[in-house]
């Protein structure tokens, strides 16, 4: 493949913006360097570079994509919304029927408000997981991703009782103070930390399925310990579904794991591809949030009619029947081809796959939290990802991100990414 014109972009990129990418994970830094590949357009399950190349894509833009990069009905709405004029700074019909859609599809939410970005709808759950408690600390959970406000990039360093040290420059101590990680599905760390600190636990931030150091499903019993233990020292319950609502089923995934927070932080596939956020709860703990209560958040771009409109085209397209159930067996054929390439070629391969989502990891050790996933080949990972691209596959350019499977793939992209798996594992074998 010819990426000339990417090269060139590049030099560009990094001439005017820093790092040459506006989010890093964008960049080629965890697979072994490189240059990221701009894109010219896409169409479907496909993009196209600068250089004309063809992918089949599997990054959905880190999410969101789940109908597609240009679904026809998706595109009649924003296209709508742009002609009756782009941002009112009133309330509008459309955030009513957008809210009411969410509400109807999500149990544990009478009531929501909508961000522009999963950033703000989780910062905004803490907020309001503190001014309902009266207490400061937030437990998290290690290798989960929650967005990039202060609080949330700490990671504790050493051992389940110890607060935490900044990962980011820029965050102060005294905030890193205020955040305790603990291994993600092990009870009794998170028990041992609420012990010690419950009476100060304003909220408990998990993502319910980790999508963060690829796919990780809970253990069975593990989030109902959470709830369980949380509430016992008076704590709420805050699920990050940024990148889990409407990916597994049409609404959250804790109707699927029957298990229900206090507080929910949406993001990504509600947005049709749009920037968009939301997060939601009960009314009496929504209520505490300005204009009701004392909480406040608030947006000049919140609940914009262009994301509302596209975000209810969005659901519109997930109610179609058997979605759902498509991408899930798609995602389980692509597991299947994974792991027999693995075996075939003698490289230990490990795949989590949850409905239409999976992350392949080169370890012979099953992933079960951040320390199992840091501890895979990252050196063997980078060259599969190069080697996929270079056959026009396009994969999140990490060890710890997913594959997403969208409404748009069909059998005949699945079996021509399986034929191009088996040639890159014969590759990687070499
Ligand atoms: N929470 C989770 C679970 C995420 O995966 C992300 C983004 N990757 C965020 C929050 C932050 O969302 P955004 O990038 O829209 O701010």
């Amino acid at each position: 493949m010819k990426h000339t014109k990417s090269e060139q972009a590049a030099i560009e990129a990094n001439q005017y913006i820093v790092g040459g990418v506006n989010s890093p994970s964008r960049s080629y830094k965890g697979v072994g360097g490189g240059t990221p590949i701009t894109m010219a357009y896409g169409d479907g399950c496909y993009l196209y570079d600068v250089d004309g190349n063809k992918y089949i894509d599997y990054l959905a833009a880190f999410g969101p994509i789940i109908t597609g990069f240009n679904h026809p009905h998706i595109v009649a709405a924003i296209k709508k919304a742009a002609e009756t004029g782009v941002l009112y700074g009133t309330p509008t019909a459309y955030e009513n029927k957008f809210a009411k859609m969410l509400t109807d599809a999500i149990p544990s939410m009478d009531k929501v408000r909508f961000t522009n970005s999963g950033t703000e709808a989780v910062m905004t759950t803490v907020r309001v997981a503190r001014a309902y408690t009266n207490r400061d600390l937030i437990v998290k959970f290690s290798g989960a991703y929650h967005g990039h406000f202060d609080l949330v990039l700490v990671e504790a360093g050493s051992g389940p009782s110890t607060l935490g040290a900044s990962d980011s420059a820029g965050v102060t101590n005294s905030t890193a103070q205020e955040v305790i990680t603990v291994p993600f599905n092990q009870v009794a760390p998170f028990q041992a930390v609420m012990e010690k600190w419950g009476s100060k636990v304003a909220g408990v931030l998990v993502e319910p399925i980790i999508g963060n150091f690829g796919m990780v499903p809970p253990e069975p019993g593990f989030l109902e310990a959470i709830n369980e233990i949380a509430h016992a020292h008076g704590a709420l319950v805050i699920y990050d579904e940024v990148i889990t609502n409407f990916r597994f089923r049409y609404g959250a995934a804790q109707d699927m794991l029957g298990v229900i927070p206090d507080l929910t932080a949406f993001g990504k596939s509600i947005g049709g591809g749009l920037p968009i956020g939301a997060y939601g709860g009960p009314k009496h703990i929504m209520d505490t949030v300005a204009p009701l209560g004392p909480a406040y958040q608030a947006g000049t771009m919140a609940g914009n009619p262009l994301s509302m409109q596209a975000g209810i085209a969005c659901l519109e397209v997930l109610q179609e029947p058997g979605i759902y159930e498509r991408m899930a067996d798609f995602a389980r054929q692509l597991k299947d081809a994974l792991l027999e390439a693995g075996e075939t070629n003698g490289i230990p391969t490990v795949v989590n796959q949850i409905g239409g989502s999976l992350t392949v990891y080169f370890s012979d050790h099953p992933i079960k939290e951040y320390e199992d996933a840091k501890n895979t080949d990252s050196e063997m990972f980078g060259r599969f990802f190069h080697l996929m691209l270079e056959e026009g596959i396009n994969l999140a350019p990490s060890k710890f991100e997913a594959w997403f499977l969208t409404i748009m793939h069909t059998q005949q992209d699945i079996d021509e990414t399986i034929a191009v798996i088996h040639r890159v594992f014969e590759k990687l074998a070499q």
